[in-house]
């Protein structure tokens, strides 16, 4: 994995598109962005990496993705306030539609799986669980892999942090601020 932190920087960031939205909103964006790591519990249990509900194995796939997405629309779409926006009643598309939600969480808890797959160690993603533990990386891998519960202050932590500042959180700053210029218009 990239640093879980900056899983939320990206998901953060591609946010900044939505209009408007409540704290609740922000926080299921964060939620959804790291809570596919919630596997490396999965080796206190004797779960080898490789297995299915192995390190980046179920959690990470598009099934789960989906899952948390439905879950995460339906919990926001439940909740009167985002239903209508006082400010444009007549705006058919507005992003609090339950459909553009589920896409969003879904998208959000996938693009965690997606950088892990552009990382250049542990083993590969998979994608297609729980029909395929097959493991996937992406050609490309230019981000540094994480150590796996280890501190950050040793060169190896540095050289991680380094590497996403420089294929994460830039790229990140960038998707915000060009969603807040072209808002602005
Ligand atoms: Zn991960």
């Amino acid at each position: 994995m990239p640093t879980i932190l900056s899983h939320a920087v990206v998901a953060t960031a591609a946010g900044q598109w939505w209009r408007r939205m409540p704290a609740s909103f922000w926080r299921w964006t964060v939620i959804c962005a790291m809570l596919p790591d919630i596997d490396v519990i999965s080796f206190s249990f004797g779960i080898r990496y490789e297995d299915m509900f192995g390190h980046r194995g179920f959690t990470h796939s598009f099934f789960f993705a989906a899952v948390v997405g439905a879950v995460a629309s339906w919990h926001l779409s439940h909740r009167s306030h985002l239903r209508t926006h006082p400010s444009h009643p007549s705006h058919p598309s507005h992003p609090s539609h339950p459909l553009a939600l589920f896409v969003w969480f879904t998208a959000v808890t996938m693009s965690h799986g997606v950088l892990d797959a552009m990382t250049n160690g542990g083993r590969g993603i998979a994608f297609f669980a729980p029909f395929s533990n097959h493991r996937y990386f992406f050609p490309w891998r230019p981000i540094q892999v994480s150590p796996i519960g280890a501190g950050f202050f040793s060169p190896r932590g540095l050289r991680v942090l380094a590497s996403e500042a420089v294929w994460i959180w830039v790229p990140s700053a960038i998707i915000a601020v060009s969603a807040r210029v072209v808002r602005r218009r």
